[in-house]
């Protein structure tokens, strides 16, 4: 009898994991994969940061057992996350108006965070910007949601559109999921201003949208605090709303999967019963969290000594973008490109939106071994002091041929 696999189809593939395919075949040793989405240190390597370093030793010297956690993850695990969104002062948190569960990452934390809304608020349509991390519509999609978009990036100033995309919140259905990336938008690298984030808060509340923060690169743009503008904006409003945050990028632990969900309820009485919901949803997918990287993470954060050391190294992550940021506009310059580029020094966190176009995209590839999403996304943390002339010349030869 025929195998019940003798008809499935082959799913299209990731656009990005085909280009590491690619470049994986490229023979040049001149080769750049500028289409990563992860911080590569001046060697071209994914750092295993000291303070990871530290903590691991010492919980291996532990030798703990690797009994279940809670299903909803440790509590001081949770509680590192919430001081760092929120604060140490939050109000919020003496309240007791914030529920956060472990999660398998970003990733994890939205489809968690995805799945809970779909029982919660059933009819809801999710609105994400356009264009978004890629996984944001699939993710949603998957859930059950339908998605569509709301304006954002505006090529010709390469910022935001801001007066679309409010004017497009504000015919949104009261209910309806309002996705924001807190900050390091990705892929574009524009961000909203403080005194816009106030705007969208005012949007949410005037229409009784449901903001979901997605917070992937705190620290990436300016630091802890000031990267957590967002979400302290929608603290003081009052509104209840969702962040799922990650710890990938400014831990550099992306294989471990680490990150959370946090959700702000109108109360104590609410978090406790919200929890319970959640707890059923992650009970129903993967029962509780794994042990290690949470650990790490929390370790390091609640130790003083540790969480210094990773605040320098991550510092230094930042620097190092900011570095390649300047580096990369002043060599185009150097190289005789009349066309100003300085833009991509605004850009905040790992990524720019060159305004390169899908052919010049392809001559870097083809002539150059350079290898960037078609819709001109670079990875600034894939540059480094060795590459970065490199691939200057070849932007510069690609804009003005
Ligand atoms: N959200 C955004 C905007 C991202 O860019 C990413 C990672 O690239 C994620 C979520 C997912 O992060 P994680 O790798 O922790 O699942």
């Amino acid at each position: 009898s025929a195998s019940i696999f003798a008809a499935v189809e082959m799913a299209p593939r990731d656009p990005i994991l085909g280009l590491n395919e690619s470049f994986a075949a490229d023979a040049r040793s001149e080769k750049v994969n500028l289409g990563v989405g992860v911080y590569y240190d001046d060697n071209g390597k994914i750092p295993l940061l000291a303070a990871v370093r530290t903590a691991e030793k010492a919980r291996l010297e532990a030798a703990p057992a690797r009994g279940y956690q809670p299903i909803e993850g440790p509590a001081a695990y949770n509680g590192a996350v919430q001081n760092l969104l929120f604060g140490t002062d939050s109000a919020l948190l003496a309240d007791g108006k914030v529920v956060t569960a472990q999660a398998l990452g970003g990733t994890g934390a939205l489809k968690i965070g995805a799945d809970y809304i779909r029982r919660l608020l059933p009819g809801a349509t999710v609105y994400i910007s356009d264009p978004s991390w890629e996984n944001h519509r699939a993710l949603f999609e998957a859930a059950g949601f339908p998605v569509e978009n709301y304006p954002y990036y505006e090529a010709g100033t390469r910022g935001v559109n801001f007066a679309g995309m409010k004017a497009r919140l504000d015919t949104l259905q009261p209910g309806s999921v309002v996705v924001l990336h807190a900050c390091c938008h990705n892929p574009t690298g524009a961000d909203l201003s403080d005194a816009q984030w106030n705007e969208v808060v005012e949007v949410c509340r005037a229409r009784g949208l449901v903001p979901f923060l997605d917070m992937a690169y705190q620290g990436f743009a300016d630091g802890i605090e000031p990267d957590a503008v967002a979400v302290r904006a929608f603290s003081a409003s009052g509104l209840q709303f969702f962040i799922s945050s990650s710890f990938s990028k400014s831990f550099s632990l992306y294989g471990e999967r680490v990150g959370a969900l946090s959700i702000v309820t109108a109360g104590k009485d609410e978090s406790a019963r919200v929890l319970s919901q959640l707890k059923r949803v992650i009970r129903t997918n993967y029962s509780n969290p794994p042990t290690h990287g949470g650990a790490i993470v929390a370790a390091v954060l609640n130790s003083a000594e540790l969480r210094q050391m990773w605040e320098d190294e991550l510092g230094g992550m930042r620097d190092r973008i900011r570095a390649m940021r300047t580096g990369l506009v002043e060599q185009l310059k150097a190289e005789g490109v009349a066309q100003d580029f300085s833009f991509v020094v605004k850009q905040r966190g790992m990524f720019s939106y060159t305004g390169l176009s899908a052919a010049q995209v392809e001559s870097l590839k083809s002539d150059f071994g350079i290898y960037a999403v078609s819709t001109g996304r670079i990875c600034l943390a894939a540059l480094n002091s060795k590459n970065i002339g490199y691939v200057a010349k070849a932007i510069a030869q690609v804009v003005k041929a």
